[in-house]
């Protein structure tokens, strides 16, 4: 069958970067919907157009959410980061998505490449040393993310406020705010203190992103309007975690420290750079999930 109408003038080369999913549990058919059967949709069509296409993607493996769901498991977190990745890989195969690469946020490739941009941008002054109030559990010491702490809401008085916000007035809240703050299905108390953490200056990035987003003038216009009321009001922004899953922050006083790590949130912009920084493999089903295996470089 001949296309005459939608013929590529020339071969193109085509990047496919879907959504990572999250490895802290198995994902259901909604979530595939979402983040793997657009782009698997679009892979097929730009390869039987003549496309060089490369679908990357892959398991985000760090954060908050992993460690506490490893720990009611009763296991640790790499363990369980590796039960979540074999089902979401499983599952993939089996619905016959053509990825041409489907790798991991624990890779040794994907720790060096997060630490190489965080030294870049050291080195380049864009990172600040500050001081921050940070919630920690008691027992253990490990941070704890505002959704996970609740307490009485200040404003309105709703008894199971989130530290991020409030579910029946609809405030944004801090955790420090809560009355009476504890960790979220139990009673355990929260402990506030300072802690030492790099802020990536994003403000300083405000004019060149201001200008960046200006010239856009075919993007839709609540789009433009919305990036450019946001760029308006960056703030520095924390990307570093009290926390011992994560990638290791690589300076002399921190590397070392089992307590400290780069912050997922960081570590997960880079991914789309460094999985496709890698020689794909031919795009069938059988032969990309073998680029899943831990030990991939
Ligand atoms: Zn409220």
């Amino acid at each position: 069958m001949t296309d005459t109408f939608h013929q590529v003038p020339e071969r193109r080369t085509v990047l496919i970067a879907p959504a990572w999913p999250y490895a802290n549990g198995p994902r259901h058919i909604g979530h595939v919907v979402g983040f793997a059967v657009p782009g698997d949709v679009l892979a097929r069509f730009e390869r039987l157009r003549g496309s060089r296409v490369l679908m990357a993607s892959g398991t985000d493996e760090h954060g908050t959410p992993i460690t506490y769901e490893a720990d009611k498991n009763g296991i640790p977190p790499r363990e369980f980061a590796d039960r979540n990745n074999a089902l979401i890989v499983d599952d993939l195969v089996r619905l016959g998505m053509t990825y041409d690469i489907f790798t991991r946020t624990t890779t040794a490739n994907h720790y060096r490449v997060t630490q190489d941009l965080f030294l870049k941008l050291y080195e380049g002054g864009y990172l600040i040393e500050k001081k921050q109030l940070g919630a920690f559990d008691a027992a253990t010491g490990r941070t704890l993310p505002d959704r996970y702490i609740e307490g009485k809401c200040p404003i309105c008085g709703y008894p199971e406020a989130r530290g991020d916000q409030c579910d029946n007035c609809g405030n944004q809240l801090d955790p420090i705010d809560l009355i009476n703050p504890h960790q979220r299905g139990s009673d355990a108390p929260v402990e506030f203190r300072d802690t030492e953490h790099f802020f990536f200056d994003l403000p300083a990035f405000g004019e060149q992103l201001k200008a960046w987003i200006e010239e856009h003038d075919d993007w839709r216009p609540n789009v433009r309007k919305y990036s450019l009321e946001f760029v308006r009001n960056l703030k520095p922004r924390a990307i570093t975690r009290d926390l011992d899953w994560g990638v290791p922050v690589p300076l002399p006083g921190w590397e070392d420290n089992p307590s400290k790590k780069i912050y997922v949130w960081f570590d997960a912009v880079t991914r789309r750079g460094r999985s496709g920084g890698r020689t794909p493999r031919a795009g069938t089903t059988t032969r990309w999930a073998k680029t899943t295996s831990p030990s991939t470089p």
